[in-house]
C-alpha cells in the first residue's frame, strides 16, 4: 500500500531512458536498457580479470600478467566500460548523480558475489581520492560504490585506512607508462593496523590500466596486508 503511493508520488523511471517501469525492484533500469549491458564473461585473464575478443576457451594468463604478476592477486569487474555502463558512471562522477551509487553497486554486488565470497576478504577499502579533488567532487565515488557493497557483501568497510597522500594529474590524458609513475608514491596507509595481515577488497569504479589499484596494492603491502583483490564497476577495454 505505502508502495503503490509513492509509486503515484515518485513513479520509478528507468536511470538512463527515464521510461516508467512499473516493478522496478531496487536497480531502476528498465528490460532494454539491461540488455545493452555488457557483463565481462570467461575467457578471461584470471589475474587482471580482462577478457578476451574470442567466446570460447578457458580462462588463461594475458600476455601482461604472464611476464609479471601484480601485486594484487586478482582484479574482476562486472561490466564492459561501454554503451549504458560508461554512461550511468559519467554521471554518477561528474554531474552529482550520486544515487548512482546504489544500482551501480547493486549489480556488481551481485555479479560478482562468488568472487567476493572466494576471496574470504576481512575488510573493503575504497581508492581513496585527494583532498583536493575531494573539495570539487564534494563525494569520493569509490566510498560511495564501497559503502553498498560491504553491506551487501556483509564485509567491513574502512573509509580511511588508505590515504592519497600526494596530488596527481587526472590519469585519463595519460598513456599506461605515464599512468604508472603518475601515481608512484601518492597513496600512504593511515591506519597500519586495520590492514595488517588483513585479505582486502579495493573498490574503484573503473580498471582502466590498473596503474591506479596497483599502486594502491603496492602500498597496502608495504603496510603488512596479506592478500589484495581489486573489484571495479567496470573494464575498460584498449581496443
Ligand atoms: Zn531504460
Ligand atoms: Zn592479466
Amino acid at each position: 500500500m505505502f508502495r503503490s503511493l509513492l509509486d503515484i508520488i515518485f513513479p520509478p523511471l528507468c536511470h538512463l531512458c527515464r521510461v516508467y517501469i512499473p516493478n522496478a525492484g531496487d536497480v531502476h533500469l528498465c528490460t532494454s536498457c539491461l540488455e545493452q549491458l555488457h557483463p565481462v564473461a570467461s575467457p578471461l585473464c584470471p589475474i587482471c580479470g580482462v577478457p578476451f575478443a574470442t567466446e570460447d576457451g578457458i580462462d588463461h594468463r594475458c600476455g601482461a600478467c604472464s611476464v609479471r604478476r601484480p601485486a594484487y592477486v586478482a582484479a574482476r569487474a562486472a561490466f564492459v566500460f561501454d554503451g549504458p555502463i560508461q554512461e550511468l558512471i559519467h554521471r554518477f562522477k561528474y554531474a552529482h548523480k550520486t544515487h548512482l551509487s546504489r544500482p551501480l553497486a547493486l549489480m556488481t554486488a551481485r555479479h560478482l558475489a562468488d568472487f567476493a565470497g572466494q576471496t574470504a576478504a576481512d575488510i573493503v577499502i575504497p581508492v581513496p581520492l585527494h583532498k583536493k579533488r575531494l573539495r570539487w567532487r564534494s563525494y569520493n565515488q569509490a566510498i560511495l560504490l564501497a559503502a553498498v557493497l560491504s553491506k551487501e557483501w556483509r564485509i567491513p568497510l574502512s573509509r580511511n585506512a588508505l590515504q592519497r597522500t600526494r596530488w596527481t594529474e587526472p590519469q585519463i590524458n595519460l598513456a599506461a607508462d605515464e599512468r604508472q609513475q603518475n601515481v608512484k608514491g601518492a597513496f600512504a596507509v593511515a591506519e597500519p593496523e586495520r590492514v595488517a595481515d588483513r585479505r582486502i577488497i579495493l573498490i574503484d569504479d573503473v580498471f582502466t590500466t590498473g596503474s591506479t589499484v596497483e599502486e594502491c596494492a603496492k602500498t597496502l603491502k608495504k603496510a603488512g596486508a596479506a592478500e589484495i583483490f581489486i573489484i571495479t564497476v567496470a573494464r575498460a577495454l584498449s581496443n
